[in-house]
């Protein structure tokens, strides 16, 4: 087994397809499936360097694989970091790093609009250990800088915001973590690093659901904590212990995922872009949230720090819940589901699903009203899209 360089002059689109790779001696041109959990030594003694770490190479497929093992050089590669490691799902990328850099009586300040589990992660699990995390609202500076305690380690944000895509200024957010001598860690799941590459902007960790984009058809589960050598080695060392690891075939899936990245979310951007532009011109519609607007107050963050708008836009109808559930039920195209990240586009009414378990106070101070609608926007045509969605408006 070879490994190629990471080859980091080189443009994201070629890393894309080109970073990671890891040939066996038939020199199969794509990336082979290594469907072994153990390997096998020449020697007692390389064994024996192995285990130690004194000389690389595979011992056992919790540790790493070589089809695991291109997906993390790429992934690494592609985010403009040194190392990833891979993860069985997007949450074990976020537990394994939460459990790396902290331990009990340590203190987290994150951005209040969150992935529902992450919030329950928090809350139930690291709580549990005696980690208390204080919520703040992510476009605001003053509000990080006030929840700081001598005890906080770890910033943690996701940038855009889920469903009303507020932003979080990362280069900021990182300048204030550093001060305070704690680490940022980037949920870069919306984004991906096709549009969005955090650890150039100062970020100490990415995390991401490789479930989302990264996979792109919505076929298998997996995550990954991308950054420095150093940070990364320790997540790695947990990660082979505690065991949430990458099943090889899921890496396999996801390495011909990121060859189309770049290219899926560029029209995934443009088709978001054209939907939002579209919504805001219906009568029956409010308000359109998109990043990709020039009338988005987070509009010149946006076109600094990202691409594109993205692929996910929310809009609030007139008439509240009855009015939004009308057009939810009238699609016959898109997909009524929660889930995002997919060729396929999807309708959520946030209020009565992904955020249905939080107090009406907390939902009315986050924004989400009963008339709000997500679209995670895919890649169908886009008259397709604005004729389903004109059936319920
Ligand atoms: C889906 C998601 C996760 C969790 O990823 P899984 O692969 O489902 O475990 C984390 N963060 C964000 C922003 C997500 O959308």
């Amino acid at each position: 087994m070879s490994s190629d360089d990471p080859c980091l002059s080189l443009h994201p689109e070629t890393l894309a397809i080109r970073a990671g790779r890891e040939t066996s001696e038939y020199r199969e041109h794509s990336q082979s499936l290594q469907l072994t959990s153990s390997f096998t030594f020449d020697s007692a003694a390389q064994a024996a360097a192995m285990f130690l770490g004194e000389i690389d190479g595979f011992t056992y497929s919790r540790f790493t694989n070589p089809t695991v093992s291109a997906f993390q050089q790429r992934l690494a590669a592609m985010e403009g970091a040194e190392r990833a490691v891979a993860t069985s799902t997007g949450m074990a990328a976020i537990q394994a790093t939460m459990l790396t850099l902290l331990k009990s009586g340590d203190h987290i300040v994150s951005s209040r609009s969150l992935f529902g589990s992450t919030i329950n992660l928090f809350n139930g699990v690291l709580a549990k250990f005696g980690v208390e995390t204080s919520y703040v609202d992510a476009a605001n500076l003053d509000a990080w800088r006030a929840a700081i305690k001598p005890n906080t380690k770890v910033f943690f944000l996701e940038t855009p915001s889920n469903p009303l895509t507020d932003l979080a200024d990362i280069a900021a957010v990182a300048a204030i973590a550093h001060e305070a001598g704690a680490l940022l860690v980037v949920d870069n799941c919306f984004c991906s690093p096709a549009l969005q590459q955090p650890i150039k902007l100062g970020a100490d960790l990415v995390v991401h659901s490789a479930t989302k984009y990264l996979d792109g058809h919505g076929r298998v589960m997996g995550g990954a904590v991308v950054g420095s050598d150093k940070l990364v080695e320790q997540v790695y060392l947990h990660v082979r212990t505690a065991g949430p690891s990458l099943a090889p075939f899921n890496a396999w899936v996801l390495l011909s995922g990121l060859e189309t990245l770049h290219l899926r979310m560029e029209k995934h951007s443009a088709n978001a872009l054209a939907l939002a532009q579209w919504l805001q011109q219906q009568p029956a519609v409010e308000k359109v949230f998109y990043p990709g607007l020039p009338d988005h107050p987070h509009y010149a963050l946006a076109q600094r720090q990202q691409k594109s708008g993205g692929a996910v836009l929310s809009f609030q109808v007139k008439g509240g819940r009855e009015a939004a559930w009308k057009v939810v039920d009238a699609i016959q195209l898109i997909s009524r589901t929660a889930n995002l990240g997919d060729v396929k586009t999807t309708l959520t009414h946030p209020a009565s699903t992904t955020h249905a378990r939080i107090t009406p106070e907390a939902r009315a101070n986050a924004g989400i009203t009963e008339g709000l609608l997500r679209v995670a926007v895919g890649l169908e045509h886009i008259e397709d899209l604005k004729a389903d969605l004109l059936r319920g408006l």
